[in-house]
């Protein structure tokens, strides 16, 4: 059996879509699915649409957040749910095209030692350039800073064996960057490309700033790299200044110069309030996080399932 995940925000217009391009790649692959759709605290009548679907097929699940955890949250829901043997997780705006599901299962059945096929975008055509550049440059980054490898463009769409969705769930942390953590359980994983699909109805619920914000989270959750930064300056900057005491020092004493150089002193306060500061910011996003960790919250809360 393959448990389909499928975190849902505001989609009522892609559910019933959605759900009749899985049924079709069903039949095709004669394999038996088990829908989780999880209704993420939504603003418009998806669960209304959840509840018509799965009164009229006995393999569709819902879970019903208490309000919006975000995709993250969902997704960890519905991997809790899942009972399958093979788990795949879909956005519901076939985005993630669901034909890809039959050469996945295949390259799976094929292969015993590959534990997850995945999926990468090609390009990014019908997105904003701007955006486009941005996760270029977050994908560089983090691959550059991070003990974790993300591809280039790889969704989180991918088909995985149990053994891997049971270390996911392992992973139990509550700030979820889930690209991260499949990155970090390890195991075998290929990667299949495809070219970009635009959303088939409804609209994106991601403005810039929550992406920048999000990549901000990914950065910090799998990376030790800011703050390690942050020492290095601070160790640079006060080797620097003992060599400008000598410089002051000698010059006072064989020029007999008096201390000029007003503008110069404001100048350095400025620069070393703002390093400072900018260093105690890194340190508080840590914080932050420990802080959230420490209070061991529940990822997400389950107002309605069906079963
Ligand atoms: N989603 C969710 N909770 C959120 C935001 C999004 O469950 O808070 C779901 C959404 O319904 C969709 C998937 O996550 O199935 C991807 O969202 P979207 O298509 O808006 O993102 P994009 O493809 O534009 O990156
Ligand atoms: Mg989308």
């Amino acid at each position: 059996m393959i448990s389909v995940i499928v975190p849902c925000y505001n989609e009522e217009a892609s559910i019933p879509i959605f759900y009749q391009a899985m049924e079709a790649v069903r039949l095709e692959m004669g394999e038996v699915f088990e829908y989780i759709f999880v209704n993420d605290g939504s603003k418009d009548q998806t669960l209304a649409v959840l509840r018509e679907v799965s009164s009229k097929d006995p393999a569709v699940k819902y879970l019903s957040f208490s309000r919006n955890f975000g995709k993250e949250a969902a997704l960890y829901a519905g991997l809790k749910e899942s009972t399958g043997e093979f788990v795949t997780v879909m956005d519901v705006d076939l985005q993630d095209p669901p034909r890809m599901l039959i050469e996945m299962k295949t390259m799976l059945d094929a292969d015993a030692e590959l534990d997850c096929v995945g999926t990468r975008r090609v390009n990014r055509d019908g997105e904003p350039p701007i955006r486009s550049f941005f996760a270029k440059l977050f994908y560089a980054l983090m691959n550059k800073i991070s003990q974790v490898e993300v591809v280039d463009g790889a969704r989180d769409f991918r088909l995985m064996r149990r053994q891997m969705v049971d270390a996911i769930l392992e992973v139990s942390e509550y700030n979820r960057f889930s690209k991260g953590i499949f990155a970090w359980v390890g195991f075998e994983t290929k990667y299949l490309p495809y070219q970009n699909v635009e959303r088939v109805a409804g609209e994106t619920s991601w403005s810039f700033w929550s992406l920048l914000s999000y990549s901000i989270e990914g950065i910090i959750n799998f990376s030790e790299a800011p703050l390690n930064i942050a020492s290095f300056v601070g160790f640079f900057t006060f080797l620097l200044s003992l060599f400008l005491m000598v410089v002051v020092v000698v010059k006072t004493l064989v020029f007999g110069d008096p201390t000029i150089g007003w503008p110069s002193t404001i100048c350095i306060i400025l620069f070393l309030g703002g390093l400072q500061l900018m260093t105690i910011g890194i340190l508080g996003k840590y914080l932050a996080k420990v802080f959230m960790e420490t209070k061991k919250r529940p990822i997400y809360l389950i107002k309605e399932k069906n079963k």
